[in-house]
């Protein structure tokens, strides 16, 4: 058998056909993950080899040529066939299959994605984070612990975690100042991400030590200079720390305290006894009801 057809040909052929169903290269583009100008791009590709003209184009819409219609036809049969012959072999398997996790803000999980949900999957829990992972009391009495002991503080800001144990690049340092970003370190995220699903109250008391890289008149600190501050905002962390646990209620009001109330999906009754043995610290009380 005589090879007529290479991976990218058949590829264009596929878009074809998704942009005369559709109607529209940006649909076809839209629904095959790549960009409309590649879409048009396989389409005139297609159209050099066959020398016919598939669509009319005009700045607003397409129609497809009679020629474009012939071939439509004929080449959507023949990709039902490989999808056919595909399915035959895998098993008749045309549902997707496995884990689908998904990160989203709360919301919009809850508004949008759980009523687009067959059904709750059994036996299986599934979180979702809060946009922003600190408690909004415990800010209030750092704040105030810090400005009772005269530190000069900045409120709020955005922290960039980076990987580490390293430093950044001048490159990197100034794409993160792009961003809009205040500080940066290495633990923070993971610490409030799992401090949020145990619905423990977290707060972030960055204390700064240099500029990063990317400060021309402080490019140059010296070891010594960065010990020195260290010890200082140590000292500084001590006295904040003092004040803050000393002005805090005993008992908490803040919205941490019920972090994952709405984040189970999961039917409590659907939810095994394994997997309830599993997240008992955590969740012990939404197994409850
Ligand atoms: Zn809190």
């Amino acid at each position: 058998m005589k090879r007529h057809f290479d991976d990218v040909l058949l590829g264009s052929i596929e878009l074809f056909c998704l942009a005369a169903e559709a109607g529209s290269f940006t649909a076809a583009a839209l629904a095959a993950g790549v960009t409309p100008a590649s879409v048009s791009r396989s389409i005139s590709r297609l159209e050099k080899r066959l020398g016919v003209r598939l669509f009319v184009r005009s700045t607003r819409s397409i129609r497809l040529t009679e020629g474009g219609k012939t071939y439509f036809e004929q080449c959507r049969q023949a990709l039902n066939l490989l999808v056919e012959a595909e399915r035959k072999v895998t098993g008749e398997q045309v549902q997707p299959a496995g884990t689908l996790r998904i990160s989203t803000p709360t919301t919009y999980g809850h508004h949008r994605l759980l009523p687009l949900l067959p059904a709750r999957p059994a036996g299986r829990t599934t979180r979702m984070y809060a946009e922003a992972p600190v408690s909004p009391r415990l800010r209030i009495h750092l704040a105030a612990a810090a400005e009772a002991e005269g530190i000069a503080i900045a409120r709020g800001g955005t922290y960039v975690c980076m990987e580490g144990p390293q430093f950044s690049t001048k490159a990197e340092s100034n794409l993160y100042r792009s961003w809009g970003a205040d500080v940066i370190g290495m633990t923070n995220l993971q610490e409030a991400k799992l401090a949020r699903e145990a619905e423990i109250c977290y707060g972030t008391l960055a204390m700064v030590t240099d500029y990063d890289c990317w400060h021309p008149g402080h490019d140059s600190v010296t070891t010594e200079q960065i010990v020195a501050v260290l010890n200082q905002n140590s000292a500084a962390a001590l006295k904040v720390l003092d004040g803050a646990v000393a002005a805090m209620p005993a008992k908490r009001n803040c919205p941490c305290q019920s972090a994952l109330k709405n984040a189970i999906l999961t039917q409590p009754s659907m939810v095994s006894d394994k997997t309830k043995q599993r997240l008992h610290l955590l969740l012990e009380k939404y197994f409850r009801d």
